[in-house]
């Protein structure tokens, strides 16, 4: 928080007027009124399976027409061969790679679809590392909403494809991330189009938050004890404090869980200020480069909700080596099942780490979110099995080929 200043939904369209850029908003809500009306009891027999089942925690009217692809509600493993891997005994994997578009982003987007119609805008638009555009475009397309999308030429081919599927306007930014942000938000301005952007819009966070909902009711209300996400810009990990402080503030749950924020050695912004004390308003962006694409940002958009996240809870932040991340993605399949794309294998490589710097105890309750579908980048798995010595075998199609193929194994 910079100033503190308040405002009524309808003063402000997305950031603090005096503030700019850096005065990300958030939503406050009335939690007497909530209470009064919103309990655990109407969840238990609630058939919704989506985000929208938290209708009444969402800064949307109970009426609003919400988008058909069902978002949210994803799974949410008992992994106790990983957790017996690291002498844990209580590890889940929340699934977020089994959204719509294949990551948590939909979360975000959903929101988005929901608050650009309201207003009815003709076109929505949005910067992204490829997963936020991938799940706006999806949504738009299942509301038929035009949309433009702006993601760095590099973005992984999977991505650029849902893009094309999808039918959105695509322009490829010659540029990185950072850049295709800001030509996005001049754009938004300058043809007054509907801004998705990340942190800049604060109804993002509020789509995020339901991943906190979902795992505590997952988890019978139970807290758990720690939660790993990967970072970027810092968005995700903000909703899922933001969740944890609803559900606080509401009494269904009774403790803050420690939120431990894992971010590529190559793009660790907020480990550096956190690590050093750095103040984030004043810190330099730095030069962000790691195979983890979706968690490559050199200035983190919502740094300051994300240092909040990690500081508020006693958490940490942890930095990891793109080859941990690589090696994470077939460790978390073997031992969980769960195909993450290396942003999402970030949280499982920051738990082992975690382990071995002493961070977390044997009897912790721990939830590993993973953020995005393996499928979204198989070129980075490839690489990744490859880093690990597997590798497939060719054989002619004779029995007798297979049988000498077959011996070296
Ligand atoms: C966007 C994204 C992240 C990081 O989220 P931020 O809000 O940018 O910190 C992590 N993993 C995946 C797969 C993502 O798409
Ligand atoms: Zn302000």
């Amino acid at each position: 928080m910079i100033c503190g200043k308040m405002y009524a939904p309808d003063e402000v369209a997305y950031i603090c007027p005096d503030h700019g850029n850096d005065g990300i908003l958030d939503v406050v809500y009335d939690y007497n009124a909530i209470s009064a009306e919103f309990h655990k009891s109407d969840l238990a027999t609630n058939r919704d399976e989506s985000i929208w089942r938290y209708k009444p925690l969402l800064p949307v009217s109970a009426e609003a027409i919400v988008p058909p692809l069902s978002v949210g509600w994803t799974p949410m493993y008992a992994a106790p061969r990983m957790a017996a891997a690291h002498g844990l005994k209580h590890v889940w994997v929340k699934d977020d790679g089994r959204n719509p578009t294949a990551s948590f982003k939909d979360r975000a987007s959903a929101m988005a679809v929901v608050k650009a119609q309201e207003l009815g805008a003709d076109i929505i638009t949005t910067a992204s590392t490829g997963n936020a555009a991938a799940a706006l475009s999806g949504i738009c397309a299942s509301v038929e909403q035009p949309n433009v999308i702006f993601v760095p030429e590099s973005a992984p081919q999977a991505k650029i494809a849902q893009l094309l599927v999808f039918g959105s306007t695509v322009m490829l930014v010659k540029g990185t991330y950072d850049d295709a942000f800001e030509l996005c938000l001049e754009v938004a301005d300058k043809y007054g189009w509907y801004n998705r952007n990340t942190a800049y819009n604060p109804y993002m966070t509020e789509g995020k938050k339901t991943v906190s909902y979902e795992i505590c009711e997952q988890l019978d209300w139970q807290a758990p004890d720690a939660i790993f996400v990967s970072v970027g810009d810092g968005c995700i990990i903000g909703g899922v404090h933001k969740g944890l402080k609803d559900l606080l503030a509401l009494g269904l749950i009774d403790k803050m869980p420690r939120i431990y924020g894992v971010q590529s050695a190559g793009s660790d912004y907020m480990w550096q200020a956190w690590t050093n004390g750095e103040d984030v308003l004043t810190k330099a962006p730095i030069a962000a480069d790691t195979v983890a694409d979706s968690i490559s940002a050199g200035l983190p958009r919502d740094r300051i909700k994300a240092l909040a996240a990690v500081n508020e809870t006693n958490g940490a932040y942890i930095r990891v080596a793109d080859d941990a991340i690589l090696k994470a993605v077939p460790a978390m399949a073997r031992l969980s099942g769960v195909f993450g794309e290396p942003a999402g294998a970030t949280a499982y490589a920051g738990l082992i780490q975690a382990v071995e710097t002493g961070l977390v105890s044997a009897d912790d309750r721990i939830v590993v979110i993973n953020t995005g579908n393996g499928l979204k980048d198989v070129k980075g798995a490839m690489t990744a099995v490859d880093l690990v010595g597997t590798k497939a075998y060719g054989v002619r199609p004779n029995l007798a080929d297979f049988d000498e193929v077959f011996t070296t194994i």
